[in-house]
């Protein structure tokens, strides 16, 4: 039915590789293109073995829009899946732009020098993308993205209003190494040292990174993890969208030991952002130390344990006031035995391929411009999260429960 191009060949590339591979009724020809081509060769070939279907390779420099622009007028596909880093999504927008494509991502662009995690360049494309009759779908990952669709389905068949919505993403699980970060450690580590950033009453109010946290109990047996409160993306198109909402935060788990790694990185200056200079040769010292951490790609050999990620949303239906929990609880190995990557990856990818397929076969983004994951029908989305490897589940809580994030 469509041709598709995939750039980024990472732990979310192959994971996006392989499920569209599963489904190639739908995608019926799939290149995969990245900077370093033996990377989507080796996921060419686990998709030739895992599913009998063999996918193209390319190597493009995504920063280079004339180059990707040349790459997508001779492929001609209906739609761009870009799993390459955040810094990408402008130039790659751009590339759309000129070529005639639509365009899809998992994460908000970001400048390379401020660790800024904001909508507004993404947003400002809206002109451009309608009167040029594209589509674009932004952030659909699962956080963002899946939490998005979450929130939007639970509007639109459990509450009249929503007044409090809080993002709880959990990662039970332990990959053996003594410090390694679940997706793209230069990206994680720009988020989580980030300061913090919740909605309240109307704007986002900043406090100090990592300075407020609490247990918080998984169901269905997954653990007790301590989860802290930092800033994350979704909260500001969600704020917009669904603007009853009084408060949103948003909280990840850390274990005690990555909290210690990343103190004494942060304190001798690992994490900086900036350029230093280094024997006549200039480095950022954050994109140095990614180059000797484990790769995110790499772990899932190692990792055992189970993700839980779920919103607690409280609002009113019917003039009462309700609340829910709806999550998925992913398991590590299961995701490895099915297409070779950790559950991280996996839950990036099953809704980025979700969220092509919804959009090819018109389901979603019905008209030309950007949109973002809640501004469309929720249920195409939650049934086949259901169908592809992320089921969800929903319970009603009580508001004392929800307010002290006691889901169990
Ligand atoms: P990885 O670092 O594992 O992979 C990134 C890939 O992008 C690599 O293959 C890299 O190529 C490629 N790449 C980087 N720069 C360029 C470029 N200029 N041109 C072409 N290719 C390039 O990252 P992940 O797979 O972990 O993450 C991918 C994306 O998914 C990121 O944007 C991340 O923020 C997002 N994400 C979203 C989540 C969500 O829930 N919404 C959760 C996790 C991740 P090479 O290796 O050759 O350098």
């Amino acid at each position: 039915m469509a041709k598709i191009l995939i750039i980024g060949a990472g732990g979310v590339g192959s994971v996006v590789a392989h499920k569209c591979a599963e489904l190639s009724q739908t995608f019926t020809d799939i290149t995969l293109a990245s900077r370093t081509k033996s990377k989507c060769d080796a996921i060419a070939e686990s998709v030739k073995q895992r599913y009998g279907v063999q996918i193209k390779t390319a190597a493009i420099d995504a920063d280079d829009v004339a180059a990707t622009v040349a790459l997508l007028k001779q492929l001609k596909p209906s739609l761009l899946i870009n799993v390459a880093l955040p810094y990408q999504d402008l130039p790659l927008m751009d590339a759309c732009l000129e070529a005639g494509i639509h365009y899809l991502d998992t994460a908000n662009y970001e400048p390379p020098n401020e660790a800024k995690f904001e909508y507004h360049w993404q947003w400002a494309y809206q002109d451009k993308f309608k009167s040029a009759g594209l589509k674009a779908l932004l952030g659909s990952g699962f956080d963002p993205g899946v939490t998005n669709v979450f929130t939007a389905w639970a509007l639109k068949h459990h509450f009249d209003e929503i007044h409090y919505l809080d993002i709880v993403d959990v990662n039970g699980g332990d990959h053996g190494q003594a410090f390694a970060t679940n997706f793209n450690p230069e990206i994680n580590i720009r988020e989580v040292t980030a300061p913090c950033r919740h909605w309240e009453d109307g704007a986002f109010r900043e406090t100090e990174a990592m300075s407020v946290s609490q247990k918080f109990d998984c169901p269905e047996g997954v653990g007790s993890y301590s989860i802290y409160r930092m800033y994350h993306e979704e909260m500001e198109s969600l704020t917009k969208h669904i603007p009853t909402i009084k408060k949103a935060q948003f909280w990840m788990s850390f274990s005690e030991n990555y909290i210690k790694h990343l103190e004494v990185l942060q304190n001798i200056g690992m994490t900086r952002i900036d350029e230093v200079e280094y024997n006549g040769q200039k480095v950022i010292p954050l994109q140095f130390l990614k180059a000797v951490l484990p790769d995110p790609g790499d772990l899932g050999k190692t990792t055992t344990g189970r993700t839980c990620i779920g919103c607690i949303i409280r609002g009113i239906k019917d003039g009462e006031e309700k609340a829910i929990y709806i999550y998925n609880i992913c398991d590590h190995e299961e995701c490895f035995a099915e297409v070779g990557s950790q559950g991280v990856s996996y839950t990036t990818g099953v809704p980025a391929m979700i969220g092509a397929k919804l959009m090819l076969e018109g389901k979603w983004t019905t008209e030309a411009g950007v949109w973002n994951m809640e501004q469309n029908d929720p249920d195409p989305f939650m049934e086949d999260l259901n169908k592809y490897g992320l089921p969800w589940k929903l319970v009603e809580l009580t508001t004392e429960q929800a307010k002290n994030l006691s889901v169990i």
